[in-house]
């Protein structure tokens, strides 16, 4: 994720035209919704089973909000939250998030956060961006620097500490991170196949200075490390900031004006548009087959006939 306008970002492009996303993936008569708003920028949200609510940031106000499927009512989860960004579910249930602000992975327990990982080989984080569960528990995150700005927007002004931006596996048994990927420039969104065999992983270093760094890359993963990456896809207006697969293993990624969803042979399946920038997509709702989608002040929502791969 990033918040900050760029010239660019390509949020001023209105010419790309796109295939829509074809019927059969929506669920019958299904619309794109428009579920809460007020936030000033919206990352990171997961649906939360027990609850049935769906927790997202407001990264720049450092609060957490809920939608409550049940009442269809906002709130806010927690104020001073020291900028969270993206957030998952582990294997036991319980919410992981990416802090900015304590550039740390953490989890949520009873009396609030607690950090499971906030440095490597002594350095500290930059502010991890995005986190996903691979199939053996292990929290695969990635840590471009963006919370890290002098304007303190998304999180404390500060400086990197380990010399890189990577994605790092962080093992539970042991308690350790260590890098899996150091060839992306800014890595940024994160998700595995439903079988666990490939990682997909968004570059936005042209936020930054690399122009090149605008798409998403598929890595083959051998249980705790990963293989050569290669180019997967790349949306063709703004950026995959957050995305998600899939039952079938199809790619759901957000972009500039809206939703792209490919193939995992990288076939783009259609467009989804969305009238706000897009950073975030995740599956829920009690069936698994709605799609939730962040962007900018806002929480969407559209009923598909795909779902998680985790049910
Ligand atoms: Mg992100």
């Amino acid at each position: 994720m990033n918040g900050y306008a760029r010239v660019g970002d390509g949020d001023e492009e209105d010419t790309v035209r796109s295939t829509p996303l074809p019927a059969s993936l929506l669920a019958p008569g299904a619309s794109l919704e428009r579920l809460a708003t007020g936030a000033e920028w919206s990352e990171g949200p997961v649906w939360l089973p027990h609850t049935k609510r769906v927790r997202w940031s407001d990264i720049p106000n450092d609060r957490i909000l809920e939608w409550d499927e049940a009442t269809g009512e906002l709130s806010v989860f927690r104020t001073r939250a020291e900028f969270p960004n993206g957030r998952a579910l582990d294997l036991e249930g319980r919410v992981v998030q990416c802090s900015h602000g304590r550039r740390a992975i953490e989890r949520e327990a009873a009396d609030g956060p607690l950090v499971l990982t906030d440095r490597w080989e002594g350095g500290r984080y930059n502010s991890p961006n995005d986190v996903t569960v691979a199939p053996d528990g292990s929290l695969w995150f990635t840590d471009p620097p963006y919370g890290l700005h002098p304007s303190g927007r998304e999180g404390r002004p500060g400086v990197q500490e380990y010399g890189g931006c990577f994605v790092f596996r962080w093992d539970p048994a042991t308690r350790e991170a260590r890098p899996v990927i150091t060839d992306l420039v800014h890595p940024n969104g994160i998700a595995f196949s439903p079988d666990g065999l490939r990682l997909y992983v968004s570059d936005t270093g042209f936020y930054g200075d690399r122009p090149d760094a605008r798409h998403i890359q598929v890595y083959p993963v051998d249980g705790v490390r990963t293989g050569p990456g290669s180019y997967f896809a790349a949306p063709p207006v703004g950026a995959s900031d957050g995305l998600t697969v899939d039952r079938e293993g199809r790619v759901w990624t957000s972009a500039g004006d809206g939703v792209y969803v490919y193939e995992p042979d990288a076939t783009l399946v259609g467009h989804l548009p969305v009238p706000e920038r897009v950073s975030n997509v995740t599956f829920g709702g009690r069936n698994g087959d709605e799609l939730f989608i962040t962007a900018s002040t806002s929480l969407y929502r559209i009923r598909t006939t795909t779902a998680s791969p985790r049910r």
